[in-house]
């Protein structure tokens, strides 16, 4: 029987590129959305019309009712889940002083929450397998910080000690944890910084170019893979040498 795997934020940029990826390495895949339904469903056909199975389901990953609804009706579509990619998220960028309580709630509860939760919900069905992966994609501003993403940051910084503490948990179920740090990667979340902004960040990578997602979406396609089975409770930073 064929694996399965959940990608959460899997309608669109980075979570795309790692449905895509997942499913050309064999995998049946879930893909998680919360407002764009049709991007879920379009990516979804184009699955099934490479042979592997899909279901897009819509899924608010700050509700752990939600989450573990959907992972029922992962289980009841695909079979099972052997594999997690806790990719959702998003930005509420400002100063700490003009952040308000409900922009910091906002961003943790999605973020990092979300990571909780949905790793709460499938820790069982991977425990009683005896063989799970589960990849958190975290973000190299939590490890040094972002002057206007104090939220943000913190909840990626969060993203990191989860997984090291999930790590430690279920090492001996067979179950490895491990995050990916992104670092500028062209998709609809960095569209929308300005040119200004665009050309500093650039101006800290020594490749001088952004990442596609695709090059995220490799690095979970390895964690995910039996080649990986030794790695576990580690961060990858996948930045073009931003963060060394
Ligand atoms: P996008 O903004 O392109 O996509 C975000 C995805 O998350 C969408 O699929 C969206 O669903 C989903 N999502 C947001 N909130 C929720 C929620 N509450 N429940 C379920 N799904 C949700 O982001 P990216 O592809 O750029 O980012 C993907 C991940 O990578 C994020 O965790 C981000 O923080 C991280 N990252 C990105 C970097 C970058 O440069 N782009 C750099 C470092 C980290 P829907 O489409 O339905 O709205």
């Amino acid at each position: 029987m064929s694996k399965a795997a959940i990608v959460t934020g899997g309608s669109r940029g980075i979570g795309a590129a790692i449905v895509r990826a997942l499913a050309s390495d064999g995998f049946d895949v879930a893909i998680i959305y919360q407002g764009s339904v049709e991007r879920a469903q379009s990516l979804a056909e184009e699955i099934k019309a490479t042979g592997r199975n899909a279901v897009a389901i819509r899924c608010d990953v700050s509700s752990l009712e939600q989450v573990e609804k959907m992972t029922s009706e992962v289980v009841e579509k695909l079979g099972g889940v052997d594999v997690l990619v806790n990719n959702a998220g998003k930005t509420r960028d400002g100063l700490i002083m003009r952040m308000t309580e409900e922009d910091f709630d906002s961003i943790i509860n999605t973020n990092l929450k979300g990571a909780f939760n949905c790793t709460k919900a499938v820790t069982p069905i991977m425990m009683k397998a005896r063989s799970g992966r589960i990849v958190n994609i975290s973000s190299v501003v939590g490890v040094t910080g972002n002057a206007g993403q104090a939220n943000y940051a913190a909840s990626k910084a969060g993203i990191i000690g989860l997984t090291k503490s999930a790590a430690k948990e279920l090492a001996t179920r067979g179950i490895t944890v491990n995050s990916v740090a992104p670092g500028y990667v062209r998709t609809d979340m960095t569209e929308v910084l300005s040119d200004k902004i665009k050309e500093a960040i650039l101006a800290q990578i020594p490749m001088k170019k952004c990442a596609e997602p695709e090059d995220i979406a490799n690095v979970v396609s390895f964690l995910c893979s039996d080649k990986a089975g030794y790695v576990t409770g580690q961060v990858i930073n996948v930045d073009g040498g931003m963060v060394m």
